[in-house]
């Protein structure tokens, strides 16, 4: 019998060496690269498809990710806490530290084809972005896009990284076959908040520019207006820039959410709160107590505000023409 050996693109990363007793229980079980300054984690997934548990009060049921942790590092990451489990922490590990998860397609084409499967909409990253600087390396999404197309599989991609741009041929093959939507989120476009919260993650300029490529290249593209910070872009003015901009950049539905501070994302969020916002922290506190959600009132009353300026703006209603702004990096480029 002949063993055929594919060279796959990141075994050419160096391996770890071996961290001793002390290290983390995700070690033992993985083989540890080094990709510029991150440690990798490549492990076998047991389990592609996961139920979204209701208590996220996301609107999916099923999710599928090929990375655990993301080097976008959203201080509100709501993924955070899993990182616990692994022996890691909820901070800077989870910024810095990603399982991977590089048999997640073929895991994936056999639950898709299980007799139990009902064939649900699943979306894709919602525990690390599938579009990470390690996704440049491990090339896993093309063939888990490919999979759920050839399987008829509804999916929705959710991402704030450009590299989704990659991979439009497969989505517009599989959007053949199957509904496909692509979720950019966008939750606020103030960029000196955004180098606070999401200080690894595209700026909301780009993040536009790459909704309206993509509805530009005919895979439809919504803005999940995440996260809306109570007291900080829930203003009037932060609500219509936001919402103004997602129509100009043919966003083909909006969906706001209120930031949840669920346990892991709450330390890393309140350490942020607190050294930039620090007369919030009791209003926080008021608001939050020990739940993970704001006051469904205040959620109810920022869903109206958004809904009635997504019919302002038209969203939703037909495709619109992109307007093209200089996106500040680009500028810089330029110069
Ligand atoms: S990009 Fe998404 S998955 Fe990554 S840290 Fe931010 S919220 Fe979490």
């Amino acid at each position: 019998m002949r063993v055929l050996l594919i060279s796959m693109p990141w075994d050419a990363l160096p391996l770890l060496d071996d961290g001793g007793p002390q290290r983390p229980r995700i070690e033992r079980q993985a083989v540890t690269r080094e990709l510029d300054g991150i440690t990798c984690y490549e492990v076998a997934a047991r389990v592609a498809l996961e139920r979204v548990p209701a208590a996220a009060e996301l609107p999916y049921a099923w999710a599928a990710s090929p990375y655990r942790g993301c080097t976008a590092g959203c201080r509100y990451c709501a993924a955070r806490r899993g990182h616990r489990y692994l022996g890691l922490d909820a901070g800077g590990d989870f910024d810095s530290r990603i399982v991977v998860k590089t048999n997640l397609a073929d895991r994936l084409r056999r639950e898709l084809a299980g007799p139990r499967w009902a064939g649900e909409a699943v979306a894709l990253g919602l525990t690390g972005d599938c579009y990470q600087g390690a996704e440049e390396t491990y090339r896993l999404m093309p063939q888990i896009i490919r999979v759920l197309g050839e399987a008829g599989n509804p999916f929705t991609v959710l991402t704030k990284s450009p590299l989704i741009l990659r991979d439009v041929p497969e989505l517009r093959e599989a959007g053949k076959l199957t509904q496909v939507r692509a979720a950019v989120s966008v939750g606020f476009v103030d960029e000196k908040i955004r180098r606070g919260v999401e200080p690894g993650a595209a700026g909301a300029q780009r993040r536009l520019e790459v909704c309206a490529a993509l509805n530009e290249a005919g895979v439809p593209c919504e803005v999940l207006m995440a996260p809306i910070l109570p007291l900080i872009t829930d203003s009037a003015d932060h609500l219509r820039a936001t919402v103004r901009r997602a129509a100009e950049a043919g966003a083909v539905a909006i969906t706001p959410v209120v930031l949840r501070l669920p346990a892991g994302a709450r330390e890393w969020f309140m350490v942020w709160l607190e050294r930039e916002h620090p007369g919030l922290v009791p209003r926080y506190a008021a608001l939050y107590g020990k739940s993970p959600a704001a006051p469904p009132e205040y959620r109810a009353g920022i869903a109206a505000q958004v809904r009635e300026l997504a019919e302002v703006y038209g969203i939703g209603r037909q495709a619109r023409r992109w307007k093209r702004r200089r996106s500040p990096a680009r500028q810089l480029s330029l110069v």
